[in-house]
């Protein structure tokens, strides 16, 4: 995808702090944490947003819920939990579209 920033993080034509990476999958520090710890984890395939996910994505996606508790041990903080969370459209906030799943952690959040 041309212009995607996170297609050019895939692809390393921009830089990333990369945490884990695999054929499928990659996650890296957020240029602007929110909290301590803040990774997202993408699909090096890019796919616009939740709403674009179908069932050719079902192995996938279940991949990358499995490797969610990995890179949260790998970054420290499995133990004392963390939140994931994907943004989408434009009452979500998405701002990029690849989507992305945000590991947010290394302090006490807010409720919601
Ligand atoms: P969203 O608002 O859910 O689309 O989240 C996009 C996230 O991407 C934001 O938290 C940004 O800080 C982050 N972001 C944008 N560009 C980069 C980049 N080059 N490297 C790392 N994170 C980025
Ligand atoms: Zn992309």
């Amino acid at each position: 995808m041309g212009d995607c920033i996170f297609c050019k993080i895939v692809n390393k034509e921009i830089n990333s702090n990369i945490v884990f990476e695999d054929d499928e999958i990659i996650a890296f520090n957020d240029i602007e944490p929110i909290a301590p710890v803040h990774v997202l984890i993408i699909p090096k395939k890019h796919i616009d947003s939740m709403n674009d996910v179908d069932k050719s994505d079902e192995r996938l996606f279940g991949k990358i819920m499995i490797v969610v508790s990995n890179i949260a041990k790998q970054v420290g903080i499995a133990d004392e939990g963390y939140r994931l969370l994907t943004n989408t459209g434009i009452n979500g906030c998405q701002e990029v579209k690849h989507i992305h799943f945000h590991l947010i952690g290394g302090q006490r959040l807010q409720k919601i």
